[in-house]
This record gives C-alpha cells, sequence and structure tokens, in this order.
C-alpha cells in the first residue's frame, strides 16, 4: 500500500499483498454497511462486493483514494459491480 502525499492511500492491485488489503478493505466496508450496497441499498454478498470510490478514481487513477476513512469518518463503500459500473465516475456521498 503507497500514501501518497495529500494522504491518498492506494493499494498495489499488481500483487497478492496489494489485492489482500483491497479485499480486506471492501469486507470491512460491507460489514460497516451492515452487508447492504452502498449505491442500491440491497443485499450484497462478500463474494459480490466490489470497492466503489465516492469521489471517482479520476483520470488514469489519478484521483484514487483507497482509503475507508477519511478525517475519522467512513469513506468509499462496499457496491455491486454492477451499480459501481453504472454510477461511473459521478460523486454520489452515501456517507453523509
Ligand atoms: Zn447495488
Amino acid at each position: 500500500m503507497k500514501v501518497m502525499q495529500d494522504g491518498r492511500e492506494i493499494c498495489n492491485q499488481y500483487t497478492s499483498t496489494g489485492r489482500k488489503e483491497y479485499t480486506k478493505r471492501t469486507i470491512a466496508m460491507l460489514v460497516r454497511q451492515r452487508g447492504l450496497c452502498c449505491l442500491c441499498g440491497l443485499y450484497l454478498s462478500p463474494d459480490e462486493a466490489t470497492f466503489e470510490h465516492q469521489d471517482g478514481r479520476g483520470m488514469n487513477g489519478s484521483h484514487r483514494d483507497d482509503r475507508i476513512e477519511k478525517d475519522g469518518k467512513p469513506y468509499n463503500g462496499a457496491a455491486h459491480g454492477r451499480c459501481n459500473v453504472e454510477k461511473g465516475s459521478k460523486r454520489i456521498n452515501y456517507n453523509s
């Protein structure tokens, strides 16, 4: 996991450690959301859960931030793959 100068954290998905950490974070958010998708609010199984970036990932992932908490508040979410794709790069603040 890489910590950027502006505080963003990025898991390296090209390594198994990075992928594990990414999955671990996705599941932690799923638990925090009581097993529901952050976008559609329906039941989401851990197998289907994908990491949803609240503020999008920006061009080539330049804004990507894999933190699940920011300034002591929940940040990002776990979502169905299809909900994540539908949302695209729109910003939806489901944590407030
Ligand atoms: Zn969903």
